[in-house]
């Protein structure tokens, strides 16, 4: 019997089924993505990531449905070339030959254009998935971002104590920029002070807008290099001015860093950097400050060594503080007791 029919139905079911698989491996990969915390979690992306799914589903039953009449197709074909009567002349195998070849062009024709589909689909859902964790003004990571990259380390910290830092920065001042300038120079200056924080910290994990004018950044490993990499940030930062909108703006950052501890909890982690930050801004502003687990140090060429802040205790500065941050300091007490004494309700 001639096998060339059969080699056919193999190439045939092996291309449409390896579409189909990719078709749904790629349908269950959306499913989760779905399901996972923090991702599409505005009504509008859940909408169109659903709508999708859904272009995506029928275009794959309608394949599967081709796919479907070309089996029986070629397995009505094959039973004709194995039956010796209805094959009996040159003609008949050729005329066989050329309807297989036709089954075989028509479902080419239709996986092209499925894989067309795949790929426009892909791009599509891979779109909105950037978009939902993004922030648009910057370009940045946004807040869920930042929050799943949090877990994700912080996981890998529970499993295997592979350590992590986080740095938190502040623009000084910045009220000052929009009230002097305008809004949109304010804007201007977040957008540049974005490209800058990305390009000299590329060697971070993730560099998210944290809120209005604050980022922060989640770094690999040990603190000393995450406080390395975030002096010389601030140093270029502050040697280097913005022209935003016809202005040109001087600016300088404050910079928080912490790495997680041990028996230590995300909250604590943030509220530690968010401390050393503190301590930069009363310290004198344009500093970065590390917190040590029971310390907050000035860290690089503007400090002058003062320990401002002992941990979950704000205690006296050597830097006589103004009126303002002396509020502000025990604002910052207030919130700490709360949050311990919500800590011991828990
Ligand atoms: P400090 O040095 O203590 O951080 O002083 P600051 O003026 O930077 O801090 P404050 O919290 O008083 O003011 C922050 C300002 O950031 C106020 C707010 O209008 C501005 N801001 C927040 N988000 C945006 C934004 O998206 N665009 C613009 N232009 N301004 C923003
Ligand atoms: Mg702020
Ligand atoms: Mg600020």
């Amino acid at each position: 019997m001639n096998t060339t029919p059969i080699l056919y139905l193999l190439m045939g079911l092996l291309f449409g089924t390896t579409l189909l698989a990719a078709g749904i491996a790629l349908r269950s990969w959306m499913g989760k993505r779905l399901a996972s915390p923090g991702i599409g979690q505005s009504l509008l992306e859940q909408q169109q990531m659903v709508a999708a799914l859904r272009n995506m589903a029928s275009w794959t039953n309608d394949f599967a449905g081709d796919f479907t009449r070309y089996q029986s197709t070629m397995e009505s074909l094959t039973r004709d070339a194995a039956d010796n009567k209805k094959v009996q002349t040159k003609e008949e195998v050729k005329r066989l030959l050329d309807r297989i070849v036709d089954a075989n062009s028509h479902l080419q024709t239709r996986l092209e254009s499925a894989e067309e589909k795949l790929e426009m689909q892909t791009k599509q859902l891979a779109g909105y998935l950037t978009e939902a964790r993004t922030d648009g003004l910057t370009g940045l990571a946004n807040r869920k971002a930042f929050d799943q990259k949090m877990d994700e380390c912080f996981a890998k910290w529970q499993q295997i104590k592979h350590p992590f830092t986080l740095a938190l920065i502040d623009i000084d001042h910045f009220k000052k920029v929009n009230d002097t300038y305008g809004h949109p120079a304010g804007d201007a200056v977040l957008k540049e002070i974005s490209v800058r924080i990305r390009e000299l910290t590329s060697q971070s994990m993730l560099v998210a807008r944290y809120g209005g004018e604050e980022f922060a950044i989640i770094f690999d490993g040990e603190v000393q290099h995450a406080a390395d990499v975030m002096e010389g940030l601030r140093q270029t930062i502050a040697s280097k001015s913005i022209v935003a909108e016809g202005h040109t703006i001087s600016i300088t950052i404050s910079s928080g860093v912490a790495r997680i501890m041990s028996d230590e909890r995300i909250g604590k982690l943030v509220r530690r950097s968010d401390e050393a930050l503190y301590s930069a801004k009363i310290g004198g502003r344009n500093r970065v400050f590390v917190h040590n687990g029971v310390l907050c140090e000035s860290f690089g060429g503007l400090g002058n060594g003062t320990v401002v802040v002992k941990s979950g205790d704000a205690i006296a500065t050597e830097i006589p503080p103004t009126s303002n941050e002396l509020e502000h300091r025990v604002l910052a007490r207030l919130d700490r007791l709360i949050s311990q004494e919500a800590t011991l309700k828990e």
